[in-house]
């Protein structure tokens, strides 16, 4: 990212010299690279700021983008589980006449397919479903509910920013028209991110002004955020597999050691599942005192960085009440993680839950 910074300053938008072609050129490399590692279409790459605003443009584009041609599919279809960045846009929408199915999940977080089925119709304009959840790690069945939705003639937006650079995926094999992903989900920066859109879904801009990102998403590209993206996700590629099977190793052995613990649940499918993600839930002690002795040795959270101290809704979605949710802790596993660092996670939360657990 340095050179872009500072030596190579150029504004990519300006196509009349030298230095400008080169910041433009380097931004394009991006998009192929990005458009390649997602199975896409490099025209279809549209830099944003991140998760957020990729969530943002899809769902709010797609459905000014359908109110302009007076469509007859104005209905949009999520999971209790997604994201904020997903559901917020949808309760903006739904305020303004869109009608907004949030579907429950199983006790393991996943979508009940049958009962997907039932509420895709000929009115459906859109469904919105994660592929990789970002508290509880559960990956949904993607090819499935793409599948359905060719079927159904719905969209399919995915909310890529758990998975890309973590597991594969393939938009075109998977029938996902709409990808967003993030920079800070798979090692880059902050403050970028990209919605892949398959070309010829019909979308209308969220930002407008000086028609970059073809139209969609006006304002100077970010040229070292995309670099430090694009850098980041060849890294992210290169060790992948290797990363994922280092770290699923890890995270089994934290849960064996765990599940040891009396009243301690897993949060989520056993199976379907990120391989650094692990979200459990302590019975029967308070989740702020558990916190509060967990801080001293861990960075661990009970729910996501995201929902500002409110129970989760994704553990409620679960069936969780807000007592055990708020007695959970989310591990997240690294590329840094060392076998060190899970036992001294697991010693942590012994003597934490023992502490709680001793009779005054
Ligand atoms: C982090 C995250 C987002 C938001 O991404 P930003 O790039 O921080 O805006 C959206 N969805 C999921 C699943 C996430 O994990």
């Amino acid at each position: 990212m340095a050179p872009w910074w500072s030596e190579r300053f150029a504004n990519p938008s300006n196509r009349l010299h030298r230095p400008a072609l080169e910041a433009a050129a380097a931004v394009e490399l991006a998009r192929r690279r990005l458009a390649e590692a997602v199975g896409g279409e490099a025209e279809g790459v549209i830099f944003t700021s991140g998760a957020t605003e990729a969530a943002n443009l899809a769902l709010k584009g797609v459905a000014e983008a359908a109110e302009e041609r007076s469509e007859r599919r104005r209905g949009l279809v999520t999971l209790a589980t997604e994201h904020r960045a997903v559901l917020d846009p949808l309760v903006w929408l739904a305020r303004r006449g869109f009608p907004v199915t949030v579907l429950p999940v199983g006790r393991d977080g996943l979508v009940d397919l049958d009962q997907l089925a039932d509420v895709v119709g000929p009115d459906t304009l859109l469904v919105s479903v994660m592929a990789a959840n970002n508290e509880i790690g559960v990956l949904q069945p993607l090819a499935a509910i793409g599948a359905l939705c060719r079927e159904r003639g719905a969209l399919f937006h995915c909310d890529g920013a758990q998975a890309v650079g973590h597991i594969p995926l393939a938009m075109e094999e998977l029938g996902i028209d709409l990808l967003g992903l993030s920079g800070h989900k798979l090692y880059g920066p902050k403050g970028v991110g990209a919605l892949v859109r398959r070309p010829g879904v019909a979308l209308a801009p969220q930002q407008h002004g000086g028609g970059q990102e073809g139209g969609l998403r006006a304002g100077t590209a970010a040229v070292p955020l995309i670099v430090g993206l694009q850098s980041a996700l060849d890294l992210a590629l290169a060790d992948r597999e290797a990363r994922a099977e280092r770290l699923k190793a890890l995270r089994d052995r934290l849960w064996e050691a765990l599940e040891g613990l009396e009243g301690v649940t897993l949060n989520g499918h056993p199976g379907a599942r990120l391989a650094h993600n692990l979200n459990v839930s302590v019975g029967g002690v308070d989740g702020s005192r558990l916190h509060q002795l967990l801080r001293r040795h861990l960075a661990v959270s009970s729910g996501s960085a995201c929902s500002q101290g409110s129970p989760s809704h994704v553990l409620a979605a679960l069936g969780r009440s807000r007592q055990e949710a708020a007695a959970s802790i989310r591990f997240g596993l690294g590329r840094a993680t060392q076998p060190a660092e899970i036992t001294a996670a697991i010693t942590a939360v012994t003597e934490a839950v023992a502490e709680l657990r001793r009779p005054p």
